[in-house]
């Protein structure tokens, strides 16, 4: 049956993780869609701005002019590579500001509902001339050149487009009173990017129900695993108590009867018919084992009695003499001259108790003592702030350890057979002790260490 709910926890462990990927992955597929969506559509908003709106169209005709006038004084040895990408800055930075406003103007007409900014990054500069191409900028072996627009760090993400520019430029100029044409194709690359705020907290933001959703779901999955887990543990501690109780009252009835049916068969016997000796030991017999039958059922009926339906009937009692008394008395019933007892039991202040069940409480408790390997037995009493009697009950026996403390006071408990040897018992002891000491309002605790004795500790109110 363990391994049974082992096995169930494992797969049901497994099947959880099965899940979590599972709908990982679900969730990761969402965010790509989303963000691509979201990424698209951004792109769709600014698609035109650079090209169409006629402030920037006007600034954008300034910067290439200026450029095409500069690859010009280049194609006649007039001007180096460093010089033209040097004024090509000089004059993208000058009519920067008033790209970024008109720019940003455009953009705050779209009502994007997010900050957006743009910016192009130059790639690539090609001339080619009479079929030799010459490069003159080439993006991956230079730092990044801002072309226009805002200052943001690029995320391959964000990149929105490739522009490509192409031209083919003729011109003449008088040279040493000689007309010189020239002629060349240029080749012009740049990358845009843009830059959103948190974009990613936006396209979160619009998975927030997904991902409740998803949380919520998960939770309760948890949730009513970790309790049908609990309730089947439960559940089966529960069989193997009440299977071990069934097992100890067969055992327990089994001696009764098979002494009973002996005796039957003895008196049946026309021998033993004349011999009223033997006839009165066997009747002895039968007498002292009904009793021990009779006992039993008593045991198994009145100590399966939960703390509200005992019936006090309370008298008042002076401690130190009351338990006295009983600590004679248990002496008296200790077949084991072993057993020696430490007592110091000196408060004559008086309590009310019904002495008929507080004995059975004690004696349980004082039996358990011998019963699990005590060979020396101390009892101490206290008083506690004026308001609670404490007995202590401390052996040297066996010990129980911490983990079979937990059930200890449940009915029909008892540590595992293979741990204790030959002892007799129902496994009632204990709870009923603990009803009868809740019913008057006090409680037992327990310390204890396996193989190093055990304290009980009753504590009722005075
Ligand atoms: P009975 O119903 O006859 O008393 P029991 O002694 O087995 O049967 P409890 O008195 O309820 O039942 O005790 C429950 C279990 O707690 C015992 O089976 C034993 O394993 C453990 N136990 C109780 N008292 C002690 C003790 N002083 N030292 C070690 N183990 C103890
Ligand atoms: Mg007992």
């Amino acid at each position: 049956m363990i391994n049974k709910i082992t096995r169930l926890i494992i797969v049901s462990i497994l099947s959880l993780v099965a899940l979590s990927v599972i709908q990982s992955t679900l969730i990761k597929n969402t965010y790509n869609l989303k963000k691509e969506n979201f990424i698209n559509k951004a792109k769709e908003a600014i698609s035109k701005i650079d090209e169409y709106t006629i402030g920037i169209d006007s600034l954008n005709i300034k910067w290439k002019t200026f450029l095409i006038n500069k690859l010009d004084e280049y194609s006649l040895n007039n001007l180096t590579k460093k010089g033209v990408i040097n004024e090509l800055r000089r004059i993208t930075d000058s009519i920067n500001p008033p790209y970024i406003k008109a720019y940003n103007e455009e953009l705050r007409k779209k009502k994007l509902g997010y900050n957006l900014k743009f910016h192009k990054v130059l790639k690539n500069i090609t001339l080619v001339s009479r079929g030799k191409k010459d490069t003159i900028f080439k993006g991956k072996s230079n730092p990044d050149f801002k072309l226009l627009g805002s200052d943001f760090e690029n995320v391959k993400e964000l990149q929105v487009s490739n522009s490509y520019w192409h031209t083919e430029r003729s011109f003449s100029r008088e040279i040493n009173k000689k007309e010189l044409t020239v002629s060349y194709e240029l080749h012009f690359e740049s990358t845009n990017y843009i830059n959103i705020d948190n974009w990613e907290l936006i396209v979160f933001g619009k998975m927030k129900l997904i991902l409740i959703l998803s949380l919520l779901i998960f939770l309760v999955v948890i949730g009513v695993l970790y309790h049908s887990i609990k309730a089947l543990i439960t559940q089966k501690k529960n069989t193997d108590i009440k299977t071990d109780f069934i097992n100890n009252i067969t055992h327990e009835l089994k001696t009764p009867l098979a002494t009973l049916s002996l005796a039957t068969k003895m008196l049946k016997k026309e021998e033993v018919k004349t011999k009223p000796v033997i006839i009165d030991s066997v009747i002895n017999t039968i007498e002292r084992q009904n009793t021990r039958l009779q006992k039993l059922i008593d045991q198994v009926l009145n100590n399966s009695l939960g703390y509200h339906e005992i019936k006090l009937n309370k008298q008042m009692m002076v401690i130190d003499q009351y338990i006295n008394t009983v600590l004679d008395d248990f002496l008296l019933s200790v077949e084991n001259n072993n057993v020696r007892l430490e007592r110091c039991c000196r408060i004559n202040n008086t309590i009310a108790l019904d002495k008929f069940f507080v004995t059975t409480a004690l004696f349980n408790i004082l039996e358990n003592a011998v019963k699990y390997g005590g060979t020396k037995i101390e009892v101490n009493c206290s008083i506690k702030n004026s308001k609670s009697l404490y007995i202590s009950i401390a052996d040297n026996g066996i010990g129980i350890s911490k983990k079979n403390q937990e059930l200890l006071f449940d009915k029909f408990y008892r540590v595992a057979t293979n741990e204790i040897h030959d002892v007799k018992g129902l496994g009632l002891g204990l709870y009923y002790s603990n009803q009868i000491i809740k019913a008057h309002g006090g409680a037992i605790f327990i310390e204890s260490e396996k193989g190093n004795g055990t304290t009980f500790i009753i504590n009722i109110p005075i």
